[in-house]
């Protein structure tokens, strides 16, 4: 033997004692259940595997709010899931209109291109949600045939909340609609059907508190008839809907697919089953509100303005005379809390989707994020941080559940 085996660390002597709570813009807290299933391994084909299927399908179209019969697991990231979407709706020169709020909205242009789309990016306005108006506009002149969009920008914190009426009027020009849900799917309020949306992306490990590399897409049935209408054989073996649909639909061979993280998917999605969809909206509506309280009673500036702000991700300004890098280091090395920076942008976010949507977690991130600022030089009024982040818990009034 030439190559000799290496002398490496335990993974004990790797990971801190205490595990770090991770409070950035993902991967995010798992439930122990959501663990559990994790560490599972059955057959991967075989009337086990069937019945957990048909199970993960069934929560999926409650949390999709979709009546779909096209919805496919993908074994990858978020961004597996992203291509998976755009390489079975954009056919090479179909024109499609990219909706572009920022880092993620633009990695759905690019994977628009490689597959040979003419692509048109709109690119909106840093910190500001799309204008359904200036986007209904794009569509008259471009006449697209698929557009893209985030229903979160998670770089840097911008909700497009005009989001059901951009698919009204792609619905009315005849266009398919494909929109990114991975922060954002079971923290707020996404109505595939209703609103007309043709192919729903979502990752693990953000708003459905799961483990990364596992990914859901649910297609419409005018999605679908695109897919099986297609001529041309599709260059992405692994990512090709007709032969996902295999495994989906047919109890049959596509790949081996990734038997425990869907165990892990099956267990994520019972959760938001069994606290629904109402109460989870409501429990993330009132810890990020309490939290963005919470900073700006520590005397922090918010990035995002009010009406494009996402909740499910939440960015901050570094404050004046602090580099970001130094807050990250001190808030994980100093209090266990990790939280993240951003893509070229001078901001920290702090994540607030699934289990980080906890008033403990959010109580220490405050408590972490001041204390951090204070050692670093910087001001923050702790008091009035915690004080606030109270007061916004005990004033919150539900919106989508009865008290
Ligand atoms: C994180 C994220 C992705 C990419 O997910 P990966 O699992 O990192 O590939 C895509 N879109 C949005 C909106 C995201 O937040």
């Amino acid at each position: 033997m030439r190559i000799s085996p290496p002398i490496v660390e335990s993974l004990d002597s790797i990971l801190p004692d205490e595990p770090l709570l991770m409070m950035g813009a993902g991967p995010v807290p798992i439930p122990a259940k959501v663990a559990a299933a994790n560490g599972i391994v059955i057959n991967h084909l075989g009337d086990t595997m069937s019945r957990i299927i048909e199970q993960v399908k069934a929560m999926s179209r409650y949390v999709f709010q979709t009546n779909s019969s096209h919805i496919l697991g993908v074994a990858g990231p978020g961004s597996a899931a992203m291509e998976m979407a755009v390489a079975n709706l954009v056919a090479p020169t179909d024109r499609v209109l990219s909706v572009n709020n920022g880092f993620f909205s633009g990695r759905l242009a690019e994977m628009a291109d490689r597959v040979g789309g003419d692509v048109r990016r709109l690119t909106i306005e840093e910190g500001f949600a799309a204008s359904p108006e200036n986007v209904a506009q794009a569509i008259e002149d471009f006449r697209p045939q698929v557009l893209t969009i985030v229903q979160g920008e998670t770089s840097n914190t911008v909700c497009n909340t005009g989001l059901p009426e951009i698919c009204r009027a792609a619905k009315e020009a005849g266009c398919l609609v494909i929109v990114d849900a991975v922060c954002t799917l079971s923290t707020m309020p996404l109505n595939m059907d209703e609103w007309g949306v043709d192919a729903v992306i979502t990752g693990g490990q953000k708003g459905l508190s799961c483990i990364p590399g596992v990914s859901l897409v649910a297609f419409s049935e005018a999605a679908w008839t695109k897919i099986e209408a297609r001529t041309d054989t599709l260059k992405h073996w692994c990512l090709d809907a007709k032969l996902a649909d295999k495994f989906w639909y047919k109890s049959s061979y596509h790949y081996t697919a990734p038997v425990s993280g869907i165990m892990a998917i099956h267990e994520a999605l019972r959760l938001v089953c069994e606290e629904t969809l109402e109460a989870r909206f409501d429990r993330h509506l009132k810890c990020s509100k309490a939290l963005q309280a919470g900073i700006e009673g520590l005397g922090l500036s918010l990035y995002t303005h009010g009406t494009s702000r996402l909740n499910s991700v939440v960015g901050i300004h570094v404050p004046k005379g602090l580099e970001q890098k130094a807050i990250l280091t001190h808030i994980s090395e100093r209090f266990k809390v990790e939280i993240s920076g951003s893509f070229g942008l001078d901001i920290i976010r702090i994540g607030q989707m699934g289990e980080q949507c906890r008033v403990h977690n959010i109580f220490r991130t405050i408590h972490a994020l001041g204390s951090t600022i204070q050692a670093l030089g910087g001001e923050a009024n702790l008091p009035q941080g915690v004080a606030m982040l109270e007061k916004a818990l005990q004033d919150f009034e539900p919106e989508f559940s009865e008290r």
